[in-house]
């Protein structure tokens, strides 16, 4: 039987928590400055010539290449000009004869094929005129909306490499660990993680379950952005993180999530710095740090929300026997979840093994099921 209180939030309001509360950059209105392209231009290498003279031999005036000023030829009848890709088109001309299909003898090309008015062309306008609208305000940023910025002269909104400090909690955590003792290994596995979402990652010393250090360490963030904390957010005697936070004045946008493992996850705002209080557990840590820190840091950097799922079949059935949804560990074999015999949220040796996460809601999914999962970074 499940001891789960009902009311717990449920992984997407968490996250959807997350995103309103955090500050964003998005896109000022973008206009086209001129049309683009702003001239014919050539699409292929080859030559540029008049279709209508059909395969009768040209002789060539000269060779255009990308951002030479093609004013320097006039294509008259008998004539074409050599032209690279990019290159914008002479007077004259309305087509480009690709290099493969003509043969250069002696200072004129012979067509071998037909060429017909506006192959090869990429007409003036014909992606944007001057003054079309071609980003709406507060658009999310992406890579190509930059590169659409950088192309219409728009001084670029610099993408924040955000900064992150990764915390352990525990006094179990020391170097060289008596039987009773373990290393800290979600701080490198965090910060890892943190690297390969894009953050700017700083791993610091793990902190001593004390809450006055826990204060001094939340009340002194430095120059970061967000603190990710693992351990110290449950039900223990030790676990005191959320009322450190809440005597500093923190404001906390959620405890304990629907989700199994991962339910103690805590976020919180102080001041502008944002506490990713992820549960102790090794997977619990794993998987809440790449749901919510991706969710932040996308945020933060005015990207749109990350959709981090994928659909696939499983091989095997799997049991949930909680009431929360069940992240399992699987390979992915020819593109199948094959289910792991993990065995729960401190099972750092399977979730080593494991390609994928997969979503399973209580009380269980069949072989064959199709299931959303997490690809493992
Ligand atoms: P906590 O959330 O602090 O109650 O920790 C839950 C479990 O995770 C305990 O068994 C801890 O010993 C373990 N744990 C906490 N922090 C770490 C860490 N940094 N590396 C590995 N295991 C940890
Ligand atoms: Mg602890």
């Amino acid at each position: 039987m499940s001891c789960d209180a009902p009311d717990l939030l449920p992984l997407e309001e968490a996250l959807r928590r997350l995103w309103v509360a955090l500050p964003t950059q998005t896109l000022p209105e973008l206009r086209a400055e001129r049309d683009d392209p702003a001239t014919d231009r050539a699409s292929m290498d080859g030559v540029a010539l008049r279709a209508a003279e059909g395969r009768t031999p040209r002789r060539l005036l000269g060779t255009l290449f990308a951002g030479d000023d093609p004013a320097a030829f006039t294509v008259a009848p008998g004539t074409a000009v050599r032209i690279m890709t990019g290159a914008a088109l002479p007077a004259g001309a309305d087509a480009i004869l690709p290099v493969e299909q003509l043969r250069e003898v002696d200072g004129c090309i012979q067509p071998l094929a037909d060429p017909r008015t506006g192959d090869h062309v990429r007409v003036r306008g014909e992606q944007a005129r001057a003054g079309d609208l071609l980003l709406a305000a507060g658009t999310p940023l992406n890579a190509a909306r930059l590169a659409l910025g950088a192309q219409e002269g728009l001084p670029l909104p610099s993408r924040p490499r955000i900064r992150v400090a990764v915390a352990s909690t525990g006094n179990e955590l020391v170097m060289v660990p008596a039987p009773h003792q373990i290393r800290d290994s979600n701080g490198p596995m965090l910060a890892a993680l943190a690297r390969s979402l894009g953050a700017d990652v700083e791993l610091r010393a793990a902190l001593p379950d004390d809450p006055a250090t826990l204060a001094a360490a939340l009340g002194n963030p430095g120059d970061i952005r967000i603190l990710l904390t693992s351990g110290g957010v449950s039900m223990g005697q030790h676990d005191h993180l959320p009322g450190v936070l809440k005597e500093l004045g923190a404001t906390i946008l959620f405890h304990k999530i629907r989700l199994k493992p991962g339910k103690p996850m805590l976020a919180a705002l102080l001041g502008d710095l944002l506490v990713l209080g992820l549960p102790g557990n090794p997977v619990s840590a794993y998987l809440n740090a790449l749901l919510f820190l991706g969710q932040a840091l996308a945020r933060l950097e005015g990207r749109a929300a990350p959709e981090p799922w994928r659909k696939a079949r499983l091989t095997a059935p799997v049991k949930n026997k909680g009431d929360r949804p069940l992240l399992h560990p699987c390979r992915l074999v020819d593109g199948k979840l094959e289910p792991l015999p993990g065995k729960g949220s401190a099972d750092l040796v399977t979730l080593a093994k494991a390609d994928a996460c997969a979503w399973i809601e209580s009380p269980s999914q069949e072989a064959g099921a199709k299931v959303r999962y997490l690809t493992i970074l």
